[in-house]
């Protein structure tokens, strides 16, 4: 059963704001409504361009201890109100709760670390070649910056983008996905009760996405976009964001190969697997895609991983003991339904039934499916969803040449036992994040991001806050 229904408004300027227009939220488990948001507008859109502004003259001369001091309040109030978040977070997006308060915690690692790291934004000194001159670096915040978050992590795309912008000095406009607005209207809510002066962030919610963003893409007044989502919006927003030229960091679609090698440790590489497929029911995109085994450990790869899968309890995800939940919506179970029917009619085997776990609610059941080859569909595209195409491999080069040969460079993994296999393997893929052993590598302090078509730019870590920092070059004659 859905929680008490939430209604909520729009962050702009420090108030909280309804439209003419509003819609529902919807429950993917059970399609009844969580919440009520409002529907911005182009108008709304502008309002916030005008408050974040307006709010950049004083909070990019804050000093970096009064910024650092207000994501650490931050981070303390959601800490305290955890749980709560995690649940509506379920609600609207259907990720079991244990993910969802695994997910506020990982968003709220954000905000401490980018607490930290704000007060070590350096400058230099660079030797000069005439005695009389000085030559400095300095770093100083883009401006005003736009932020697009996809659905599948309603918090943590949100701290990922705002805490660097912020602890830079930036201040911030931001879209969240529509079928995930409350968690992020929620995430403001704790930004308001730590202190945030009014301006510096802003939220619009809206069922036009197109219109609000297209807004903020025309506004020379922003200075950078920071999107995460899909591989053809990234692209199109790139396209836009070339008229007034600005900064963009794009976090885009994924295809990782998980390559299990032939002396891995084959538990962990199936309790590996496990995480990095069926989290968040396969939406994410740093999600296994694709699974390379060495022929020589298939059988005993298949029996163990097809079992585990057999084993995973599908169900609302506020029932305790989920651990697959619903999809985001239809669209999503007709893909990865098109995924396996493509994969059976090319002669894969399937192992389990994905038949709908109930009548109500995008379920899927997790599936796995052996003998893929690499004209698969689902070898070719993400599924995003819990089917889990396995493919035999028999050599390490072959491997990687197969694993590189998309357009995608997110997100790869590797079990080994072997130190030179894990130099080979991470060193040859083309893949902006590679977790050898690990099925979980991201980090608040380790840069998140992908190489060609998955994106441009890094989240997390000191290179996550460069994103969001201008460098100024001075150079001062002393004569
Ligand atoms: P999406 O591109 O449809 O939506 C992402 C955001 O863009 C949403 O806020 C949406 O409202 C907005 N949007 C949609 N159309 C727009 C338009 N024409 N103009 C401006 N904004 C627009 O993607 P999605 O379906 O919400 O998310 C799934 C995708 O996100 C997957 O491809 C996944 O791999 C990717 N993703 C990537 C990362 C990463 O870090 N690389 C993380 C999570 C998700």
């Amino acid at each position: 059963m859905t929680e008490q229904l939430l209604e909520k408004g729009m962050l702009l300027n420090g108030q909280w704001v309804q439209a003419e227009e509003s819609f529902f939220v919807k429950n993917p488990a059970t399609w009844e409504n969580v919440g009520v948001v409002p529907s911005g507008t182009a108008a709304h859109a502008k309002q916030a361009v005008d408050a974040a502004a307006s709010a950049f003259v004083t909070w990019s001369k804050a000093t970096a201890y009064e910024r650092a001091a207000f994501l650490e309040r931050w981070f303390h109030v959601i800490e305290s109100r955890l749980e709560e978040i995690a649940r509506v977070m379920t609600q609207e997006q259907g990720k079991p709760l244990t993910e969802a308060i695994g997910e506020v915690r990982y968003a709220n690692s954000f905000l401490k670390w980018y607490a930290e790291e704000a007060k070590r934004v350096y400058g230099e000194i660079i030797p000069a070649s005439v005695g009389s001159k000085r030559l400095l670096v300095q770093k100083q915040p883009v401006g005003v910056v736009a932020a697009v978050t996809p659905w599948n992590f309603p918090a943590a795309m949100i701290t990922r983008k705002v805490a660097p912008a912020l602890a830079a000095g930036c201040t911030v406009v931001i879209k969240p996905a529509e079928h995930t607005p409350l968690t992020a209207l929620l995430l403001a809510e704790c930004a308001q009760e730590a202190g945030i002066p009014e301006g510096v962030i802003n939220i619009v919610t809206t069922l036009h996405p197109a219109e609000v963003v297209d807004t903020w893409m025309e506004d020379s007044r922003v200075k950078k976009i920071t999107f995460t989502g899909s591989t053809p919006v990234g692209k199109l927003l790139m396209r836009k964001a070339a008229d007034t030229v600005k900064k963009v960091s794009l976090e885009l679609g994924g295809l990782a190969p998980f390559i299990i090698a032939e002396d891995a440790n084959l538990d962990e590489a199936v309790q590996g697997v496990m995480q990095s497929k069926f989290r968040n029911a396969g939406q994410t995109c740093v999600c296994a895609n694709r699974i390379y085994v060495h022929e020589n450990i298939k059988d005993e790869f298949l029996e163990a991983f097809t079992q585990a899968v057999a084993d995973l309890r599908v169900g609302n995800g506020l029932d305790e003991g989920t651990e697959i939940g619903p999809l985001i919506n239809e669209a999503a179970v007709q893909k990865v339904k098109r995924h396996l029917e493509d994969a059976q009619a090319k002669g894969a085997a399937v192992h389990g039934e994905a038949v709908l776990a109930s009548s109500v609610g995008h379920f899927m059941k997790p599936i796995v499916v052996s003998n893929a080859t690499d004209d698969m569909l689902c070898m070719q595209e993400e599924t995003f969803g819990p089917l889990a195409p396995v493919s035999i491999y028999t050599d390490d080069a072959e491997v990687v040449q197969r694993a590189n040969n998309t357009p995608f460079g997110l997100a790869a993994y590797v079990y080994t036992q072997s130190l030179q296999k894990a130099f080979f393997f991470s060193e040859n893929l083309e893949y902006g994040i590679v977790g050898v052993n690990d099925g979980l590598p991201s980090v608040a302090q380790a840069p998140f991001g992908g190489m060609k078509e998955s994106g441009l730019g890094r989240e997390g870590g000191h290179h996550g806050l460069e994103e969001f920092l201008e460098t100024k070059y001075v150079s001062l004659n002393l004569k």
